[in-house]
């Protein structure tokens, strides 16, 4: 099970009752948190979730609405006697912002560690997650994110039977480890079904909308999607300033045939966003307005 939660749904600016975008899951004991705006440690708070169990922290981009929260949240670490260490990801060279901002918290009890973004798609794993980081089309580089929790096929147990594999053996294949025993080699393959549907979770903001944004969210539970403007009028600015409209964040996502799509990055002149949402829901009707707080159990669908 994935716990996803928008912590906040503003762009731009923190809000009184909007804080900046950012995204948490919660995933077997392992915290993974997407954007680190001011104000973002609030909002955990307000949630009542604890930024200690924080492994992995990725970065969409360096504007300061996604990451001037950074040494804060570092102190508060800190101060929580966190000790592990957090894995930084985020466009070539975050480490080096990363590190302009730690002139403000130079004292952490934990190891910062670094992974630098340049290729269109990258993809790695972290404490359970296997992320593809994929370019998105901002002012400045940008990433996007899914983060994809793998589901392992069925165990066949007249498989294991069929092959007199000894019934010792039956849960640790299961758990993926090979075996010998005697000169005799027994592998997962032998006793697991084909993989299953996992749970796939996809983050986007700021960008256009591209294909590119399209191909790594298909078929993803949950796709976080920015929505700057909600007024048809604003597409020029949409485009001038590289972010999206309600309505092409819903175009997105009809098109990857996503499960559900949150909307966020509001801008601050925005006021009243759910009168646009009538005609966002023609374009895609599982498209929701995100709210500060708003959190979801993603959980792995039987067959
Ligand atoms: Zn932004
Ligand atoms: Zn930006």
């Amino acid at each position: 099970m994935l716990d996803v939660c928008l912590l906040g749904t503003a762009g731009m600016m923190p809000l009184p009752n909007r804080y900046l975008t950012s995204c948490m899951t919660r995933f077997n004991g392992s915290d993974l948190l997407i954007d680190c705006g001011e104000g973002t440690q609030v909002a955990m708070k307000k949630k009542g979730w604890s930024p200690k169990p924080i492994d992995t922290l990725l970065i969409t981009h360096f504007h300061a609405d996604h990451i001037s929260g950074l040494p804060g949240l570092l102190l508060t670490m800190g101060n929580a006697e966190k000790t592990s260490p957090l894995l930084i990801v985020g466009p070539k060279g975050v480490e080096r912002i990363v590190n302009a901002l730690r002139v403000v918290a130079p004292e952490l009890p934990f190891d910062l560690e670094f992974k630098e973004l340049s290729a269109q798609d990258e993809y790695f794993e972290a404490h359970g997650y296997h992320i593809h980081a994929f370019k998105a089309r901002h002012n400045v580089p940008c990433y996007g994110y899914s983060i994809e929790i793998p589901r392992a096929g069925k165990f066949d147990a007249e498989a294991a039977k069929a092959a007199g594999i000894p019934l010792k053996y039956w849960n640790l294949l299961q758990k993926g480890n090979t075996i010998e025993e005697d000169g005799v080699v027994y592998t997962p393959e032998m006793v697991m079904g084909p993989a299953r549907r996992g749970i796939k979770m996809t983050y986007c903001t700021d960008s256009r909308p591209t294909e590119h944004i399209v191909e790594a969210a298909k078929g993803s539970d949950l796709f976080i999607c920015e929505g700057m403007y909600a007024e048809k009028e604003k597409l020029a600015k949409a485009k001038q300033y590289r972010h999206m409209t309600f309505y092409e964040a819903a175009d997105m996502a009809a098109r990857a045939e996503v499960q559900e799509m949150w909307l966020t990055h509001f801008s601050p002149s925005l006021v009243g966003p759910e009168r646009y949402m009538r005609d966002v829901k023609k374009i895609f009707p599982e498209a929701h307005l995100g709210k500060d707080g708003k959190t979801v159990e993603l959980d792995f669908q039987e067959d």
